[in-house]
């Protein structure tokens, strides 16, 4: 049996990070992973840095998130790869633009001013390669992106070298609760307790729930994403187009990211996941169509994440309302990673019963 003052179950980066905070402050870890670590969403999504178009509830986090990560160096030792290079949302008509100018008005209104609305003269000169229709967008001019396969690396090798003590291979089947302790066995017959459990489990976050009688909303579904290779350099920031599924940048060794929600298969008993042609074609021709320097493009890779979607797309960061001492932080429905430094550093004070530095109202448990 191992002794930690709080179990952490998935090693992806709301797990790492909240692991790293909490030795930070003293606590006793064990980051508990079915897998080899940095092998899920945290380390295959896009990569996009984004505070532009977020969900209103989710700015305030999204804001003190983007204070993180140009501090990522002092933080985990590792730049993390971030380039602040902006993420524009190009609006292709004038329905489309009435749509974002209320939008970024909302957003000034609750006291964010880190969207920006431009006219289409301005998004022609920050994206020349662009020749679909246009009438304006928006921009975040310091939103941008970053390696996540780098970045989980960094948060886990940090979390271990500050004395988290992570455990792979170890798949938890088991989770209960007596004398305000709880015991979490894993399947091949480890035993772990501790005061706290905390399930980061992403796309499997349900499911751990249901080990101890939690019931949470929350479904997971696997995300396609392609890889070009190498191009001459056309596009600096991170496109989106809105109205369309599409998330299209081109990274430091020239190849090209291309995602934007498009399903693939999932089969979560074997979790493993079948690209659908279809959708991947879907992907390819709005790029193709918006980007005709695309057309000379070869996609080298393609590949598709697991994530946990809530239905009102905002993640649940709550502790248990019939488990005090149990805290569920999952369902980051496909834009977590930007979010997760600052995730780590709120869910850390949360679970040692400190008043988080932001209201965490929005993604309690209570709202289902
Ligand atoms: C294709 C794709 C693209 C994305 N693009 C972006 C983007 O551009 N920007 C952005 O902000 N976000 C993006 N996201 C979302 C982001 O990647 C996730 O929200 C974030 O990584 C979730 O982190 P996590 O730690 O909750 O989950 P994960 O990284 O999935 O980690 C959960 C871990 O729990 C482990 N686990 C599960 N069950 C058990 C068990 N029984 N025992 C032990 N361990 C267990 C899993 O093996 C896994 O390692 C994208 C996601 C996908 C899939």
């Amino acid at each position: 049996m191992s002794h930690a003052d709080i179990i952490i179950i998935g090693s992806g980066l709301m797990g790492a990070a909240t692991a790293l905070f909490l030795a930070r402050d003293g606590k006793k870890v064990a980051l508990i992973e079915k897998e080899r670590a940095a092998m899920h969403a945290s380390a295959v999504n896009a990569g996009g840095v984004r505070r532009l178009n977020r969900a209103f509830e989710e700015i305030p986090l999204s804001v003190a998130a983007a204070e993180m990560w140009p501090q990522l160096l002092k933080i985990v030792g590792d730049d993390c790869g971030f380039h602040p290079v902006g993420q524009v949302r190009i609006a292709p008509g004038e329905k489309e633009f009435e749509q974002l100018a209320k939008r970024v008005a909302r957003v000034e209104a609750l006291g964010f001013f880190h969207e920006e609305l431009i006219d289409a003269k301005e998004v022609r000169r920050l994206v020349p390669a662009y020749v679909g229709s246009c009438s304006g967008g928006i921009v975040a001019r310091s939103d941008g992106h970053a390696l996540p396969a780098r970045t989980i690396k960094a948060f886990i090798r940090t979390a271990r070298a500050e004395g988290v003590e992570l455990h792979t291979q170890c798949r938890i089947s088991a989770i209960s609760h007596r004398h305000d302790c709880f015991f979490v066995e894993a399947a091949d017959g480890r035993h772990f307790q501790a005061d706290a459990v905390v399930n980061c489990a992403g796309a499997w976050g349900k499911t751990i729930a249901a080990l101890i009688g939690d019931e949470l909303p929350l479904e997971p579904v696997a995300l396609t994403m392609m890889v070009t290779g190498r191009m001459e350099r056309f596009l600096t920031p991170v496109i989106g187009i809105h109205g369309h599924k599409l998330s299209f940048k081109q990274v430091e060794n020239g190849t090209v990211v291309i995602g934007g929600g498009h399903k693939a298969t999932l089969d979560m008993q074997t979790e493993k996941n079948i690209i659908k042609v279809a959708e991947i074609k879907k992907s390819s021709e709005t790029v193709r169509q918006h980007f005709p320097i695309m057309q000379k493009s070869t996609i080298v890779r393609c590949w598709a994440g697991i994530e946990g979607m809530v239905d009102d797309g905002l993640p649940i960061i709550d502790e248990s309302p019939g488990i005090p001492g149990l805290f569920h932080i999952c369902g980051f429905s496909a834009h977590g990673f930007q979010l997760s430094p600052m995730v780590g550093r709120l869910a850390a004070a949360l679970v040692q019963g400190k008043k988080p530095e932001l209201s965490l109202d929005s993604f309690s448990m209570n709202r289902f």
